[in-house]
C-alpha cells in the first residue's frame, strides 16, 4: 500500500496523453490554443505503460486518462488496450469531450471500461458553442446515448461559471429524472492557461446546492463513498443522481488518493502544485525501476497538505500559466 507523509493513501493516478484539445473551452485554454508540446516532449505509449505498471506494483489500483482531450491523440485504443490487460489494475477509466467518442464506446465496454466521465457544461447548443468555441454539441450527446447504450456509467462534469452557464444548473439536475446519469457541478478553478490566480469564485458548492435545493427541495443527501471528491445527492424518483465537487474550495484534500502525471511525464502530487517530478526524464536516462520506485516514494513523502498550501508555493513560479489541459485534469 501506498501513503504520503500525511498517511493518506494513495490508490489513483490520472494520467493526461496528450495537453492537445478539439475544444477551446474559455475556461481551460485561450481561442488559439496553447503553445503545443512536440511529439518527442510527450510520453511515448511505452513510457507511459512502463511507468503504469511500476506504478500498479507500488499500490495504484485505479488509472484514468485524460488530456487535452484524450481521442485526439493517435492510436489511443491500442494504450487503452494495454492498461486494461495490467495485472493488479482494478479500474480503467476515462475522461473525454465526447466529440470523437462515441464510435469507441463498444471497444471500451469490451476491454473492460465500466464508467466514463464526460465533460458538458451545458444542454443548450448556442451556450455550448459559446463556452467551447466550437460547433460539436450533437456529438456529445451522441457519445451519452452510446454509453448509456453500452450500459457504462456516465458521470456528466459540468464546470458552473457566473454569467455563463447558470441556467443550465437545474436543466441538467431534472436531467438526471430521466437518465441514469450522475451530473456533478465542480467549482471553477484557476487554469485556463492565461495564468492569472482568482482570488474567489461566486459559485461555490454552498450556492450550487442552495440553488439546486430551491428547485429540488425533496433532494436528499446520499452517502460519500471513500475518497470522493464529491457531495453526493439523489432527487427522489429520478434514475440519476447529482454530486457537487468543492474543487476550488479545495474541502476534500484530508483524503486525497490521487496523483497525476502530465503529458509531458511530470507528477503532479497536487492538482494545485508545480510538478514535482519529471518521470519521463529519469526514464530516457535508463534510470532502473526500483530507483524509480525509490525516488517515487520519496516524492510522495513530500506531499502537501492540502490543494492552499501547494498553490501557494505555485504561485512562487512567476512563469506560472496553466490550462487544465497541460495538468491531468
Ligand atoms: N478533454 C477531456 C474532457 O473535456 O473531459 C479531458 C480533459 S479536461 C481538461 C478535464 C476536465 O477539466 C473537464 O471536465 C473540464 O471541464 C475541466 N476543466 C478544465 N478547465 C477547468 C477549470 N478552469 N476549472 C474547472 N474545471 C476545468
Amino acid at each position: 500500500m501506498l501513503l504520503d507523509n500525511h498517511g493518506r493513501k494513495i490508490n489513483y493516478l490520472r494520467l493526461a496523453v496528450t495537453d492537445r484539445c478539439n475544444l477551446r473551452c474559455f475556461y481551460c485554454m485561450p481561442a488559439e490554443g496553447l503553445d503545443w508540446l512536440s511529439r518527442t516532449e510527450l510520453m511515448t505509449y511505452e513510457e507511459i505503460l512502463h511507468i503504469c505498471t511500476l506504478m500498479v506494483k507500488m499500490g495504484i489500483e485505479k488509472v484514468r486518462i485524460t488530456g487535452g482531450e484524450p481521442f485526439v491523440r493517435k492510436d489511443i485504443m491500442q494504450l487503452l488496450k494495454a492498461l486494461s490487460k495490467l495485472d493488479g489494475l482494478k479500474e480503467l477509466t476515462l475522461t473525454t469531450n465526447g466529440i470523437l467518442t462515441a464510435p469507441y464506446v463498444g471497444e471500451l465496454k469490451r476491454i473492460g471500461v465500466r464508467s466514463v466521465n464526460l465533460s458538458l457544461d451545458t444542454l443548450d447548443a448556442n451556450r455550448f458553442f459559446a463556452i467551447t468555441r466550437r460547433d460539436e454539441f450533437a456529438a456529445v450527446t451522441e457519445t451519452m446515448e452510446q454509453l448509456l447504450k453500452h450500459d457504462i456509467d456516465v458521470k456528466i462534469n459540468t464546470v458552473v461559471m457566473a454569467g455563463k452557464n447558470t441556467q443550465d444548473i437545474i436543466p441538467l439536475v431534472e436531467l438526471t429524472r430521466q437518465l441514469p446519469v450522475s451530473v456533478r457541478f465542480i467549482e471553477e478553478m484557476p487554469f485556463n492557461g492565461e495564468g492569472h490566480s482568482y482570488s474567489g469564485i461566486v459559485w461555490d458548492y454552498v450556492k450550487i446546492l442552495e440553488a439546486i435545493k430551491q428547485a429540488f427541495p425533496g433532494i436528499q443527501k446520499t452517502p460519500d463513498p471513500l475518497y470522493s471528491t464529491a457531495y453526493n445527492y439523489h432527487v427522489p424518483g429520478h434514475q440519476g443522481s447529482v454530486g457537487i465537487i468543492a474543487a476550488y474550495s479545495r474541502t476534500f484534500c484530508g483524503t486525497c488518493n490521487r496523483i497525476r502525471i502530465t503529458p509531458q511525464g511530470i507528477l503532479k502530487n497536487c492538482l494545485y502544485d508545480d510538478g514535482v517530478l519529471n518521470i519521463k526524464d529519469l526514464m530516457r536516462l535508463g534510470v532502473k525501476d526500483a530507483e524509480l520506485e525509490e525516488t517515487l516514494r520519496l516524492t510522495f513523502n513530500t506531499r502537501e497538505k492540502d490543494g492552499w498550501q501547494a498553490e501557494q508555493k505555485r504561485l512562487e513560479n512567476p512563469n506560472f500559466h496553466e490550462s487544465m489541459a497541460t495538468i491531468g485534469g
